[in-house]
């Protein structure tokens, strides 16, 4: 085994004490951070309220009215971002029939999910990542399909970051793929999210992470009048639902209840989005979605997959799945002048910054394994090289049993390192880092008995 001290590394930061912050920011992402423009995010916005109702069961042949339209404009203006994209943005329609369902589908529905593929330059890499928001509206009356529903917020919002992420990241290139995707058939029972998941899980993709957008964009909340934009909340679920029978068990008896794939996403989401977007605080919230509610992340965490969701602060449910109306003095409705578009813009840069982040970086230590052949107070852990990307090295995280963020870090260039802290007292993971510093997310160690 060999001792700590003949190893090239370096203790790089202590990540909970904020006087020894190293803010090491990768200068193409951060100049990609500045061109979120909120003046984008709102005339998006702006755009998709003119298509008057956006509901799943809407016209998809009207050319002007309803979210057959408004799918086609999302994917003419992805058509309009890949000119400057050398080739390598394509969008499309992505289309399926969705029978009656006896309960939010009362008829044979055309459901068409609008995507944008940047495909990676690295022919080696399949990793792929997707950032999420969905097209469709609602008012009181989830059938009602011809009122006009604004949706502004929910989920112009999201719609509107996958757009600017789309429109800036194109012009870069990064080695792994990442697919912008608004999703149709949310508000119905998340039928455009749970296709595309399912073809996700059928076609096999190497899909490493998720980020799901709804209702991101507003600041203030009802009942409470807090005024909050500068916070955005991070839902992760702890384990998956495949965790089971022998997997399960692994989980109890490592303490790993916190160390799922959506919540190790949601840690680097804090980390990472911190790290590039100022005057911002990802709060990180222990469950996969608010009460009574559903997201676009839930079919991919379902299956497996990192997925996580974005959402504001505080809600305000008066204008949220609403009627447009006035009563006793209050406006009700989904409306863009309810919106803070300088606090959705840093959400987006947020979904923007972690996104490139994770492109950009190699893919994921192989086989990464805790030794504990023998009873010490030290940490061995070793794994295997990336399968793709240019390494420079790995860190190592760290953090107690109590804490809900990483707290050490270290960095090495070989693939195996021994610390003097005891395995039984602290939680370990290992990240790839490339030649510019861009992390992969972190592989929790299996046991190597
Ligand atoms: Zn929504």
């Amino acid at each position: 085994m060999k001792k700590l001290f003949l190893l090239p590394f370096i203790i790089l930061l202590n990540i909970n004490v904020d006087a020894q912050k190293i803010i090491n920011r990768d200068l193409e992402i951060e100049q990609m951070v500045k061109e979120v423009s909120p003046d984008s995010l709102k005339v998006y916005i702006q755009k998709l309220v003119l298509f008057g109702t956006r509901h799943t069961l809407s016209s998809v042949t009207d050319k002007k009215r309803g979210i057959g339209a408004a799918r086609e404009w999302v994917v003419q203006k992805f058509n309009e971002f890949a000119k400057k994209s050398n080739g390598r943005l394509s969008a499309f329609v992505d289309t399926t029939i969705i029978a009656p369902d006896g309960r939010r589908i009362d008829a044979p529905l055309n459901l068409g999910n609008a995507m944008a593929t940047l495909k990676g330059v690295d022919p080696s890499d399949d990793r792929v990542y997707i950032i999420s928001g969905h097209l469709d509206s609602r008012v009181s009356d989830v059938m009602n399909r011809t009122a006009d529903a604004p949706g502004a917020n929910d989920d112009g919002s999201g719609v509107a970051a996958v757009l600017e992420c789309a429109r800036i990241m194109s012009t870069h290139s990064f080695p792994a793929t990442i697919i912008f995707v608004a999703v149709s058939g949310e508000e119905q029972s998340l039928y455009g999210s749970g296709y595309l998941a399912e073809k996700v899980k059928k076609q096999k993709w190497n899909l490493d992470a998720m980020l799901n957008n709804d209702i991101m964009g507003s600041h203030n909340s009802s009942e409470t009048n807090i005024i909050d934009n500068t916070r955005l909340r991070v839902f992760s679920e702890s384990f998956s639902v495949q965790d089971t029978g022998r997997a399960f068990m692994n989980i109890r008896n490592l303490g790993l209840e916190n160390d799922g794939r959506a919540r190790q996403l949601a840690r680097y989401v804090k980390e990472v989005g911190e790290r590039y977007v100022d005057n911002l605080e990802v709060v990180l919230i222990y469950r996969n979605d608010r009460f009574l509610r559903g997201g676009d992340h839930t079919p991919f965490v379902q299956r497996g997959f990192a997925a996580v969701r974005f959402t504001e602060m505080n809600e305000n449910y008066n204008h949220q799945h609403q009627d447009v109306r006035i009563e006793k003095g209050i406006q009700y409705g989904d409306l863009p002048e309810f919106m803070d578009f300088e606090y959705l813009r840093k959400n987006t840069a947020v979904n923007l910054s972690c996104l490139a982040n994770m492109a950009k970086a190699p893919s994921v230590p192989q086989e990464v394994k805790v030794d504990v052949k023998n009873l010490s107070n030290t940490t061995m852990l070793q794994w295997k090289a990336s399968r793709s990307g240019k390494v420079k090295g790995y860190y190592i995280l760290m953090r107690e049993t109590t804490s809900p963020v990483w707290q050490k870090k270290f960095f090495t260039y070989e693939t195996t390192l021994t610390l003097p802290y005891s395995k039984d007292n602290y939680f370990f993971a290992v990240q790839s880092v490339g030649i510019t510093d861009n992390e992969s997310l972190p592989v929790v160690p299996s046991v190597d008995r």
